[in-house]
């Protein structure tokens, strides 16, 4: 006697379906439990305590412009003279924000978010970054898109980070999420120096053919190095039409 299974056309198939995801997450879940991403506790990608004393910046004293922690006063980062070195007269942003420093706790939530693959950290890094977001870039009307990985770079990985990041945020901020550009000719950036990450950052953007660009956004990566990625996202997104672009990442090196 054989036994057939429910075709994939069977009424019964989605909720049939749905319980075998069930009970496969439940016999994963047995197996190899979540657990913290920087202390091991079992039950959280991220756990509460660990979540609590992250290296935050402090968004009184961080740059209202360009979000540099401790640039409140004197921002050494979006001067004029670091912004003629990255190709620029003015900063390209409205404005721009980072919900943390770049150390070696945060470098491990995204380097096993984007390098090991850990997808539900998206959910954990975009609910910190949406904090961050003030209140009034999402007064009107606002979508969040995101920096492209490069294909090279997709395709190691098999997912783009900062789209999941964008996708989570865009959820958490309750606004659309737009996919919008994408990064062509973009050579791998980590073996790069800081000048030639610009030049390089800033060539190598381009608006989606046919995307139609919402005049507010946010544009989400996951760290801001030199700020040449956002830097140049946000001149490709301008130059296709929208007329206010911020910045958000996770965090900032
Ligand atoms: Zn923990
Ligand atoms: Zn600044």
């Amino acid at each position: 006697m054989t036994v057939s299974s429910p075709s994939s056309t069977h009424p019964l198939w989605p909720a049939l379906a749905a319980a075998r995801d069930v009970a496969l997450e439940a016999v994963a879940e047995t197996l190899w439990p979540t657990r913290c991403v920087l202390c091991d506790a079992p039950g959280a990608t991220l756990c509460p305590r660990c979540a609590q004393t992250l290296p935050y910046i402090d968004a009184l004293t961080a740059c209202s412009r360009c979000g540099a922690p401790h640039g409140a006063v004197q921002c050494t980062e979006c001067n004029p003279v670091m912004l003629e070195g990255a190709g620029y007269e003015a900063f390209p942003l409205d404005a721009a924000v980072s919900a943390v420093l770049l150390t070696a706790r945060t470098r491990r939530i995204v380097t096993t978010f984007k390098d090991q693959g850990e997808r539900r950290l998206a959910h954990d890094m975009a609910a910190i970054v949406a904090r961050y977001l003030p209140p009034q870039w999402l007064a009107e009307d606002c979508a969040i898109s995101y920096v492209p990985a490069t294909a090279a770079a997709r395709r190691r990985r098999g997912f783009d980070h900062a789209e999941l990041l964008a996708r989570e945020l865009s959820w958490h901020a309750s606004c659309e999420y737009a996919p919008l550009l994408r990064a062509p000719h973009h050579r791998d950036q980590r073996k790069l120096s800081r000048h030639e990450r610009a030049l390089n950052a800033a060539r190598s953007m381009e608006v989606l053919p046919g995307a139609s660009v919402p005049s507010r956004l946010v544009v989400v990566d996951d760290v801001c190095t030199t700020g040449a990625t956002l830097y140049a996202a946000a001149t490709a997104l301008r130059a296709a039409g929208a007329a206010t672009v911020f910045g958000a990442t996770f965090a900032r090196a």
